[in-house]
């Protein structure tokens, strides 16, 4: 039987800026009641929502924006 020997690469994290990386996209939740408005390209549709959510229950004072964006390890040395 022979031994199989293996290599291993170094591989930096890092964000995926690249022509063919998933776009940013933003979403915002309610704290009070954990409602959500559907993820966006644009942080600004998360604000809107959450205006208009304000409006519709005024004791709704606190949120949190979700940011989802794309990473990618890069390949570095051989070790
Ligand atoms: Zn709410």
């Amino acid at each position: 039987m022979t031994r199989a020997t293996y290599r291993f690469r170094e591989h930096v994290l890092t964000p995926d800026t690249g022509p063919d990386s998933d776009p940013w996209q933003y979403a915002m939740e309610c704290k009070g009641c954990g409602q959500r408005n559907g993820s966006s390209g644009s942080a600004e549709d998360g604000t809107e929502w959450a205006a208009d959510h304000l409006k519709g229950n005024p004791g709704h004072l606190t949120y949190r924006e979700i940011i989802t964006r794309p990473y990618r390890f890069e390949p570095g040395a051989w070790l």
